[in-house]
């Protein structure tokens, strides 16, 4: 799929995602920091992914020039708030927490109970996608941790290309990591992680749309939003149909 060069920052980004496709992951993230300085950006939900990039952007950026955040929808799991607290203690990252306008009693309040249960494409939208555009306003680029193997969707990403949806730079300097290089990663370097993928949740979100999954799930995500249409809450999505 073609890259779109950004307009505001002049860079020809699909040259820059065909140079960096086979670039480690440390050199992925070291050109985002020195290419954008604090006009960088990350957002993690703390998964396996996101905890070995904090492990990384804790070397490549020790001045913490990067903003990092959490969309908290008020739906995570306590141990994914937890995780938050010891990836300060490890790295002095202090992860922001991005929350909606809402509570999630005044959501639930306004729409007759969980949002979730019934609408859970708006849901995300208001939990999710909303702060997230909120909080990137002024920047230029962002870092996802998405990687290519996790859907056929994913598959379409470059690893820096322009994302329409929140006008920024996306840059996935995991795209091209299996989920073995992940864990050998975390293993190996003892990143901190979420404890409940010890207890067969692969993929961790919101806790009324994650489950653990059965053994022998080939797919990941199985545990997400399961016996439902949806796979993604929007924030990866190529187009805004699939909010
Ligand atoms: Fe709402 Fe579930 Fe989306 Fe979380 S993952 S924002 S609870 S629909």
């Amino acid at each position: 799929m073609p890259v779109e060069a950004s307009p505001s920052l002049n860079l020809d980004l699909g040259a820059i995602s065909r140079e960096l496709d086979t670039a480690s992951a440390w050199d992925i993230l070291r050109w985002s920091v020195e290419t954008f300085g604090p006009k960088l950006t990350m957002a993690t939900a703390f998964g396996p992914e996101g905890c070995a990039i904090l492990h990384m952007l804790s070397h490549v950026d020790p001045d913490r020039k990067v903003r990092v955040f959490n969309l908290d929808t008020g739906y995570q799991f306590r141990e994914t708030l937890e995780l938050r607290d010891r990836v300060a203690e490890r790295y002095g990252i202090e992860v922001e927490l991005v929350r909606a306008d809402s509570t999630v009693e005044q959501f639930e309040a306004a729409n007759g109970g969980p949002v979730y249960s019934t609408e859970p494409d708006r849901c995300c939208f208001e939990r999710k996608i909303v702060p997230l555009r909120q909080a990137v306003v002024g920047y230029d680029a962002w870092i996802s941790s998405i990687r290519a193997e996790q859907s056929e969707h994913r598959a379409r990403a470059d690893v820096v290309g322009w994302d329409k949806k929140f006008d920024l730079v996306k840059v996935n300097p995991l795209l091209r990591w299996s989920r073995r290089d992940v864990w050998a990663f975390i293993v190996s370097n003892k990143v901190p992680y979420n404890p409940l993928h010890d207890q067969g949740y692969p993929s961790i979100g919101c806790w009324p749309c994650t489950r653990a999954v059965a053994e022998g799930e080939t797919d990941e995500r199985a545990g997400r939003w399961a016996g439902q249409a949806k796979t993604e809450c929007g924030l990866h999505s190529l187009d805004s149909s699939q909010l």
